[in-house]
């Protein structure tokens, strides 16, 4: 467990020993890092908001340096950084503080379970690919190049492959929770997603539905 705030952390502590847990404690993200890197767990519960290196780093070094080891991230509603950043930066799952006790204990079993992959799954939608680890876009084998919002709000789509997703979803997602602008800007990006990964090819990978938003092509294969 990678958390500074003491009290949390030990009333944590206290209670997944309780329930069979063996854990270790790091109160910063440098000694976060450090044990992740070389403690064999199974499991690592991180906080974002850390001293000397924040949850977000330590989860992107961790991944850079091949520890695949499931981690839960713990964000805060009015963090500067959401559900969707923690997935990006290769999190397998979040709990928002504050949290009930009870889930977490049920998460941290599930991610346990599942135990650590060799690498995240490449998402795919028709002959689009993303691959959240290195960045890499690419359609019908071409790579594509995005910039960190495009990438983003694809990364969103793709995780929602075959769903309607509204603007408003979009924005809230990979827009900062902050962002109080226009939702056009959503429409604006998509335009530029178009550009890039669909006026090219023959297929159009986004589809606009009329009043409700868009739906990226479901299948997988
Ligand atoms: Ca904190």
């Amino acid at each position: 467990m990678v958390e500074d705030e003491v009290r949390l952390a030990e009333t944590v502590r206290r209670g997944l020993v309780a329930e069979g847990f063996l854990v270790d404690l790091a109160s910063d993200g440098v000694a976060g890092l450090e044990a992740a890197q070389t403690g064999g767990y199974d499991v690592i519960m991180l906080d974002i908001m850390l001293p000397r290196l924040n949850g977000y780093e330590v989860c992107r070094q961790l991944r850079a340096a091949d520890v695949w080891t499931p981690v839960l991230m713990l964000t805060a509603k009015d963090g500067e950084y959401d559900q969707v950043d923690a997935f990006d930066l290769g999190a397998d799952d979040y709990l928002t503080k504050p949290f009930s006790f009870v889930v977490l204990v049920a998460r941290l079993r599930a991610l346990v379970r599942r135990g650590a992959p060799e690498r995240p799954a490449l998402l795919a939608a028709g002959d689009l690919t993303l691959d959240p680890r290195s960045r890499v876009v690419a359609r019908a084998g071409a790579e594509i190049t995005l910039t960190p919002r495009e990438f983003g709000l694809l990364h969103y789509l793709m995780r929602h492959r075959g769903d309607v997703v509204s603007k408003a979803e979009i924005l809230e997602s990979v827009w900062d929770l902050n962002y109080d602008g226009d939702d056009n800007v959503v429409e604006v990006y998509v335009g530029y997603l178009r550009r890039k990964i669909d006026y090219p090819f023959a297929r159009k990978a986004i589809e606009t539905v009329r009043g409700a938003g868009y739906r990226l092509e479901g299948n997988g294969g």
